[in-house]
């Protein structure tokens, strides 16, 4: 008989309410309340940055003995703190270490714009922290799962150094890639930094990238079981190196023990009917307090409130190359002459920076940039703007269109991993789907998919029909994690 209730060790570098660089977040945030709610004992483990704000959390120190972690020549010490909230029996762990975790940015060096040079270290130290951290408390997981190549190593140390550890024999691990374009990838002095034979570096093998060492690379060919945040998304990285950035050949060789599960979202956080960040909820039944919603928007983003109905386009996104900018900026004159406004809430590359400043410098009385990293304002365009724009060269899931969906604001998006899977493009004719999707990466193809969504929105009747299509539709974690579940006892066959 298969173990029903699991011991679940979440280990992720990051995770809401603690720190969030992206959807990554919402996952490790949101999912192990779900697995706990399911019956099973979770812990969520991560480092302990400058962002995981003690002043805010109730966090305390645990008393445990870690032998220091060797890091090549250098050693690492870590502490633990923990804390839990009310509303869930789930424990969160942090890995203590000032000097490598308590800064500015979670990966990022702000004084050069690069990621830090002692990344390796940095991650090294939580993946073998994280082992030695279970065995102080004398926790012992049926699983770890282990997300993006910060916890890649994980799987790679119970399958060398702590293979014949009789502490770990009964755990299995699944690995989830967010986003296979951040690999973790090292120069070759990181190998030694890891501590494994020297002999599992040569050609091809799973520690060495091309002659680098790449850590999601390990962690994709040590873990029992894979999984990607869409199944889409799951198919796309192993067809070619658009998708997979390199590492498709070796998730071809992983086929079998590969399986995408679409991330579901946190209604506790985003639903209109009871959203805390908006002046006005609403719900499917009634939906004035969008329209509400929408003038205080305008209002905010200092756009003028026009009488006749004018389609407003949000977009929130880290502003990088994935996320489709460039075809947004090929058709950036043709469309701000429609008649719309637009609010864009992102942070990330110069380049996009510099494009929707000058997107709002010549269209002032149409569009609002706001560059910065706002909760806040993300719920109140999801609730006042009537679409979502996600022209995504690639989308490993994608959580906005689906907040998109539950707010009744039509997303408009590329028929690309998650997107491909959670949005259906409306179809006039049967009045069925919940959005605008173009095939192409191609700008002509977003500008017609939009100019689609305009057609359909000059009509009231249609477009409320169309909004309540997206709004019925649920994509709560229950359904995910209960995949998931079923993920771990496979790993655990294994
Ligand atoms: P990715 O993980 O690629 O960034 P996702 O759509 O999976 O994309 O998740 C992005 C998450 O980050 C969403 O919850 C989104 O609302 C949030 N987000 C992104 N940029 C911002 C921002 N500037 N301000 C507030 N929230 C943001």
């Amino acid at each position: 008989m298969p173990k029903t209730k699991l011991k679940i060790l979440i280990a992720t570098p990051e995770a809401v309410p603690f720190a969030k660089t992206g959807g990554l977040a919402d996952v490790t945030g949101a999912l192990p309340k779900a697995l706990s709610d399911l019956g099973h004992q979770v812990k969520v483990i991560l480092p302990k940055y400058k962002m995981v704000d003690e002043t805010k959390l109730d966090l305390h120190q645990v008393n445990i003995n870690v032998p220091e972690i060797p890091l090549g020549e250098k050693k690492g010490k870590i502490n633990l703190k923990s804390c839990r909230f009310s509303d869930s029996e789930v424990e969160y762990l942090f890995i203590v270490n000032d000097k490598y975790y308590n800064r500015d940015k979670l990966y990022m060096d702000k004084a050069t714009g690069f990621d830090y040079v002692d990344n390796d270290e940095r991650f090294i130290l939580f993946a073998r922290g994280t082992l030695e951290v279970l065995k102080a408390l004398d926790w012992q997981p049926d699983i770890i799962h282990a997300n993006d190549w910060q916890s890649a190593l994980i799987p790679a140390y119970l399958k060398t150094l702590y293979a014949g550890d009789p502490f770990f024999s009964g755990t299995a691990t699944v690995f989830s890639i967010h986003n296979i374009a951040y690999q973790g990838n090292f120069p070759k002095d990181s190998f030694a930094k890891i501590g494994v034979a020297k002999d599992l570096f040569y050609p091809t093998s799973a520690f060495e990238f091309w002659g680098n060492v790449n850590f999601l690379k390990v962690g994709i060919s040590y873990a029992d079981v894979l999984s990607t945040v869409s199944e889409r998304y799951a198919v796309e990285i192993q067809s070619s190196s658009e998708f997979g950035f390199g590492l498709e050949g070796v998730l071809r060789t992983r086929n079998p023990d590969l399986y995408g599960i679409v991330n579901g979202i946190d209604y506790e956080e985003w639903s209109p009917e009871k959203d805390k960040f908006i002046p006005y909820c609403y719900s499917e039944k009634g939906l004035s307090g969008k329209q509400k919603n929408k003038r205080a928007l305008l209002e905010k983003c200092n756009l003028p409130k026009t009488r006749k109905r004018v389609p407003l386009i949000g977009i929130i996104s880290r502003l990088a190359d994935q996320k489709g900018f460039d075809i947004l900026a090929e058709i950036s004159d043709k469309l701000l002459s429609l008649n719309l406004q637009m609010v864009v809430l992102g942070t990330g590359d110069e380049k996009y920076h510099k494009l929707f400043k000058q997107m709002a410098k010549k269209y002032p009385q149409k569009m609002s940039v706001n560059f910065r990293f706002d909760n806040a304002l993300a719920h109140l365009i999801e609730a006042g703007a009537d679409m979502f724009l996600m022209p995504s060269r690639y989308e490993p899931c994608g959580l906005n269109q689906l907040y998109s969906l539950k707010y009744g604001t039509v997303p408009i998006v590329r028929e690309t991993g998650g997107l491909a899977d959670t949005i259906q493009d409306y179809n006039p004719e049967t009045g069925e789907g919940t959005g605008f999707v173009f095939k192409n990466y191609d700008s002509d193809e977003l500008l017609e998919a939009i100019k689609r969504a305009f057609q359909v929105y000059s009509n009231k009747g249609i477009w409320t029909k169309l909004m309540k299509n997206g709004m019925q539709k649920d994509f709560s974690w229950e359904a995910s994690a209960r995949k998931y579940e079923n993920l771990y006892q496979r790993a655990l066959q294994k």
